[in-house]
This record gives C-alpha cells, sequence and structure tokens, in this order.
C-alpha cells in the first residue's frame, strides 16, 4: 500500500510537488490561496455560462410562485418564493473575537439558508430548481403547460397523471434527498432518493412518510451518485439528478445572488470598490457554494470575494482546486477518510464541473476541525439564538481566517497591489511598524452562508449543542 501510485504518481512525490498536501493529509486546518483567480472581465469571457442563464432560472422560479402558494402554505407569506433571512450577528462577532484574541474586519452577517422553506437548507435552491424545471418541461413537451400560465394548475390532476409516469432519482448524503424527494413527490413524480451512509435516520423516515423511495447503501456520496446514476441509465422516463455534473441545479443556486443584492440594499449595505464583500461558503461537492459564489461574482465583480469550506476529514475541494486535478482526485487517495459529523460536506471527490468552471473566480479554500464546527455551533446558539446543524458552521471559521491565516493575508495583500486602501499611519520611525491594516476591510461585509438545519428534530439539535459546549 506504501507504495500505491495516485494517477501514475507516487504519495511522496505528489507531497513534493504539493507541499499543501501534507497538512491536509495530517487533517490540519489549512487554507489555501487560489493563485488562479482572475479579474472578473477576463473570468466571465472564458465562462460557459453567463447572467442570461442565470437570468432564465430566475424567471421560472417566478413562474412557480404561483404553484408554491398553492402547493405549500407556508411560502404563501412570501408570495411563493423561496427566500431566508439576511441579519447582522454582532454578537457572535463580540464573542469570536475575544475568544480567539483575532479581530474581525468590517461588520458580521449570515444569510440563514438554514431556514428556507420546504427543506431547511441550501439544496431548496438547486434541487427544487431541477425538479421544477423537469416538470416544466415535461409539461410543456405534453401541451398541458403554456409558459403564460398560472402554474396553480400544477397541482390539478391532470399534471399529476402526467408526472406519475415519470420519476426523479438522486443520490444524496441527506439534505438533497430530502429537497428533492419533498417537491417531486408533491408534484406526483415517484422518486427514489439513493442515500449515503451519512444520512440522517431522520431524513429517511421524513422522506419515507411523505411517499418517496428511499435506498441505503453502507457507502459514502460518490457511490450513492453512482448508484442512483445507473438506476437511471437507459430510462427516458426517469430523470437523474446528476449533483456531480448538473449546470441546472447550478444555475439554480445562482439566483440566490440577484436575492441577496436585494436585501444588501434593503439593509443600505453597500459593495464596491471600497466597500468589498467577503463570503464564506460551506463545500460538499460543490454545486450549492459553487452556484451561490457564481452567482455573486457576476452580480458584484470584484467586489465579492467567495471562499469555500470544509471539514478536514472531507476536504475534496481543496485538494481538487490545489492540485489542479478537481473529480480525478479523491481524499481517500491520500489516507483520508471522509468522515465527518458534518453530513452536507461529507463528500470526498468534488464536482469536476463546478472545480474548473469555478476556478477563475473562486478566491480560495480553508478547513476546519469538526471540534470546532460543534464549538461554534453552541456559541451561535448562545449569542444570537441560532440554531444550526454543523455542515452550516463550517463558513463561520472564515472572518477569523482573514486576517489570521497567511494564505489568506497574501490574498490581501494581492487584491490590493496598488496598496491604495492601506491606512496610512504615521511614517516609518526607527522600529516603529508602519500600520498596515487595509481600511477597505475595515468598511468590508463579512457574510457566512449558513446552510441548514432548521428542520433538524429537537433532539437531535440538543445533542449538537450539548456536544459543542463541551469542545
Ligand atoms: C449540501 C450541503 C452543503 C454543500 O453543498 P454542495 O453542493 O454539496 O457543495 C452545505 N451545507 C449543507 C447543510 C448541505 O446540505
Amino acid at each position: 500500500m506504501q507504495n500505491k501510485e495516485i494517477l501514475g504518481k507516487s504519495l511522496e512525490s505528489w507531497k513534493q510537488e504539493f507541499p499543501i498536501l501534507k497538512d491536509l493529509a495530517a487533517l490540519k486546518e489549512t487554507a489555501w490561496r487560489n493563485p488562479d483567480k482572475r479579474p472578473i472581465q477576463e473570468a466571465a469571457a472564458g465562462c460557459p455560462l453567463t447572467m442570461a442563464d442565470v437570468e432564465d432560472a430566475s424567471r421560472r422560479l417566478d413562474r412557480f410562485a404561483a404553484f408554491f402558494q398553492a402547493a405549500f402554505p407556508e411560502t404563501a407569506a412570501s408570495g411563493g418564493i423561496l427566500e431566508s433571512p439576511l441579519q447582522e450577528i454582532p454578537s457572535m462577532k463580540a464573542a469570536l473575537e475575544q475568544e480567539q484574541a483575532c479581530p474581525i474586519p468590517g461588520r458580521l452577517w449570515i444569510k440563514l439558508d438554514s431556514h428556507l422553506p420546504i427543506s431547511g437548507s441550501i439544496k431548496a435552491r438547486g434541487g427544487i430548481y431541477e425538479v421544477l424545471k423537469t416538470a416544466e418541461d415535461i409539461a410543456l413537451e405534453a401541451g398541458l403547460l403554456q409558459l403564460q400560465d398560472d402554474y396553480s394548475i400544477l397541482t390539478t390532476k391532470p399534471f399529476q397523471e402526467l408526472f406519475s409516469r415519470y420519476s426523479i432519482c438522486v443520490g444524496s448524503t441527506g439534505n438533497l434527498g430530502l429537497s428533492i424527494g419533498i417537491i417531486s413527490a408533491k408534484l406526483g413524480f415517484r422518486v427514489t432518493v439513493h442515500m449515503s451512509s451519512d444520512a440522517r435516520q431522520w431524513k429517511k423516515e421524513l422522506l419515507r412518510s411523505k411517499g418517496v423511495t428511499v435506498r441505503e447503501y453502507d457507502s459514502d456520496y460518490s457511490a450513492a451518485v453512482a448508484q442512483g446514476r445507473k438506476a437511471a441509465e437507459g430510462n427516458p422516463y426517469c430523470h437523474f439528478v446528476d449533483d456531480e455534473n448538473s449546470r441546472t441545479l447550478f444555475l439554480g443556486y445562482s439566483v440566490a445572488a440577484l436575492r441577496l443584492k436585494k436585501q444588501l440594499e434593503e439593509n443600505r449595505i453597500i459593495v464596491d470598490e471600497e466597500h468589498p464583500l467577503f463570503v464564506y461558503l460551506p463545500c460538499g461537492v460543490g454545486g450549492g457554494p459553487g452556484g451561490v459564489a457564481f452567482g455573486l461574482k457576476l452580480v458584484f465583480g470584484d467586489h465579492a470575494h467567495c471562499f469555500f469550506a470544509e471539514p478536514t476529514h472531507s476536504c475534496c475541494m481543496l485538494l481538487g482546486m490545489a492540485t489542479g486535478e478537481n473529480s480525478r482526485l479523491s481524499v481517500q487517495d491520500f489516507g483520508i477518510d471522509n468522515r465527518t459529523v458534518a453530513d452536507g460536506l461529507a463528500v470526498g471527490r468534488a464536482s469536476g464541473f463546478v472545480g474548473s468552471l469555478m476556478r477563475p473566480f473562486i478566491s480560495g479554500c480553508y478547513t476546519l476541525s469538526d471540534q470546532r464546527m460543534y464549538h461554534m455551533l453552541s456559541q451561535l446558539a448562545d449569542t444570537e439564538g441560532l440554531y444550526l446543524e454543523p455542515s452550516a458552521l463550517a463558513g463561520m471559521y472564515g472572518p477569523l481566517l482573514l486576517t489570521r491565516s497567511p494564505a489568506f493575508q497574501e490574498y490581501i495583500r494581492q487584491s490590493d497591489p496598488d496598496r491604495k486602501y492601506l491606512s496610512q499611519g504615521s511614517p516609518n520611525q526607527g522600529d516603529q511598524p508602519q500600520q498596515t491594516t487595509p481600511t477597505w476591510l475595515s468598511d468590508s461585509t463579512q457574510l457566512v452562508w449558513a446552510t441548514g438545519g432548521s428542520m433538524v428534530p429537537q433532539q437531535e439539535m440538543e445533542a449538537y449543542y450539548q456536544k459543542g459546549k463541551a469542545c
């Protein structure tokens, strides 16, 4: 085993070529700056997806608003639009700064996708969107629906009968299955969710109670996806939601950016050259955080700085991006076990599609320990009364790392090459160090993307909380 080759190279030569692999393999918390990030004009010019694609997805979600109001009464208040709150968390900021003896620049905000309607996680964006698009395509093709119709008719019998001839199939660590299962069953599709061993029991039970077929595997996410793909193969009446490669999912996630822009405006938060926006996104296979970050880059350009956050045990995106191999490498290749309490992020091999598409857009990646996620879970509950699942805390470490990690310090220096925004301080006198805090950082918005948690049963949440208090 010692001498096993990985993509034709020995473990030793991998580590020599990419020293960061030593830290990843040792499960150390690690930060990586993306040396291939490009200015937005250049990045967007080389990208196969554009703002027109994001806007098309947004209009499709608008068309379905009438359906949501009819089918899910809890969405009536928001006019059938599934959206989550944006909130400032000053008490959490103070607690983190005090405990870590490290300043967080700017103001600290949280985006509560944990509280999205219907499935309580970021998957309510991409996962639900892909099922809606599938339903719309089928209904248009059948001649039962026109784009300008009131989509509440999708709840009626002819549509239920139409969709019952089709099945939807997906592999998941839990939350994607939950989103896709719930919306598919509601529309009348037959639906099968292939669950990895990380998936929580309550998610399986909830899905079964809605008539969803749940297949359980004693293996990880990649294997569950492969099973789903195989089951759907060659069947034109079965749509497989491919979390590893789907552009549709990705675009569903990206719509978040258009909506966040409005929320920032409502809160009088400026994003421009002197007021940058830093966003920290928990990352599993990459579609969710990738799609959101992509949308943010199109909306805010060079003023948005996006980072992916992963558990030390499931650092697939950092591994793929730092080596440039994307999905050709898995964490298991380097002896990393892909076992983490952050079940939404328990992915050993990242999406190759997202890794390569996001290469010129993303600022960096970092990893953090399960213990740190647990601890911040309790801390956020105590300071702000917000209860999230462990995965959703991965982004919370980013604002501290920005000023603490050498890799991200270097990122800050590179982002401000003319040192335009360094505060002047007094001229260098003797050994008096010059003040070097970039003022644009103190005028920045730090945004933590909280990706799930509101549907976690109370007993489970209490167990997470207690665990977090103990570490
Ligand atoms: C799925 C998920 C993510 C990450 O999304 P990917 O598309 O897998 O990268 C983050 N947080 C939670 C809670 C999730 O369920």
